[in-house]
């Protein structure tokens, strides 16, 4: 069209397409604030899952069996499907001193993805904890309560936005049991493991006094950081890296790369991002309760964690190529 002619009906497109340049996204375009959650339904799961019916959580121990059926529940209730029959998955080990345990379960539900769904983005939490040793009970509040509630809070919020490629949510058993769970789950996947693109991991991600949650698995896969990054920076939590490299290499003793469910995945060569608070006064003490639960951190952690879980999703076909997937 010549400069300085503009019918009726060409200055309407004009503002029309104007109109629809102002408002739709593009492709750089990034929200400014972290995904809003419904923190007093993570707060009850956490509740839920300390009971003095829970009794800690033992594998296999009616408490055990308690979450494992809240677990499911409120993965029916938010609307994930099934792998096969139920969301229960049972299995049984035996430890190097002869201890059998014959009724142990991973919980399992997925959401397909809208514009890929060969693709798995698993996310997970472990369930289980001590239990009752000597006569008292550890609740596990911290360990690992809060996960598995920010683990639902993040189904909750890809159900109502669905995700593009598929995801499923896995509440692991047996984590206090060498990572037993996660162990059973690299070696019968319920989907192909070479259709996992990463794994993102939560274990302990409530007791903070300082506003800091850890995030590891950067030092094997430095490529992770800018997608972490991008949810740290409009995050109300401070998000540090480490506790990933081998203990020669810092001043830390602790390297966290194979200490909880991500383990078993990177062992297989899927990469992992894992967050978790360094170790605290409560951390594997009957003290873990939920009357000490730092609820004010977690409300503030958990919309990170779903940032963080939709920014990989988003990215996961990337994800994928940048791991040799
Ligand atoms: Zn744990």
């Amino acid at each position: 069209m010549a400069m300085g002619y503009a019918s009726p009906m060409n200055t309407l497109s004009a503002l029309c397409l104007s109109l629809l340049l102002a408002i739709a996204p593009t492709a750089s375009a990034r929200p400014t604030n972290p995904p809003v959650v419904d923190a007093a339904q993570a707060i009850a799961d956490v509740r839920s899952l300390t009971t003095p019916e829970m009794a800690g959580r033992a594998t296999g121990s009616p408490g055990g069996k308690l979450a494992r059926a809240h677990v499911a529940k409120r993965f029916g209730e938010i609307g994930l499907s099934p792998i096969g029959k139920d969301f229960s998955h049972p299995f049984g080990f035996t430890l190097k001193n002869g201890k059998r345990y014959d009724d142990a379960a991973n919980v399992i539900g997925a959401l397909k993805g809208a514009l890929e769904s060969d693709r798995w983005l698993v996310i997970s939490a472990h369930y289980d904890h001590l239990g009752e040793v000597e006569g008292k009970v550890y609740p596990g509040a911290d360990d690992n309560a809060s996960g598995v509630a920010a683990l639902l809070a993040i189904a909750a919020h890809f159900k109502a936005n669905p995700p593009k490629h598929s995801v499923l949510f896995v509440s692991f058993d047996a984590e206090e049991i060498a990572l037993r769970g996660a162990r059973e789950f690299v070696e019968k996947p319920p989907v192909p493991l070479e259709k996992i693109a990463a794994i993102l991991n939560l274990d302990m991600v409530s007791a903070n006094i300082r506003n800091e949650v850890y995030m590891a698995g950067t030092y094997h896969r430095p490529w992770l950081k800018p997608y972490i990054d991008e949810a740290a920076e409009r995050a109300q939590v401070k998000v540090l890296y480490g506790f990933d490299q081998p203990p020669s290499l810092t001043n830390r003793k602790q390297d966290w790369t194979v200490a909880s469910d991500h383990g078993p995945f990177h062992l297989k060569g899927i990469p992992f991002v894992y967050f978790g608070v360094e170790d605290h006064p409560n951390y594997h003490q009957p003290t873990d309760t939920f009357a000490n639960f730092n609820r004010e951190f977690f409300v503030r952690a958990v919309p990170l964690f779903v940032d963080v879980a939709t920014v990989l999703d988003r990215e996961l076909a990337e994800i994928a190529k940048k791991g040799g997937r």
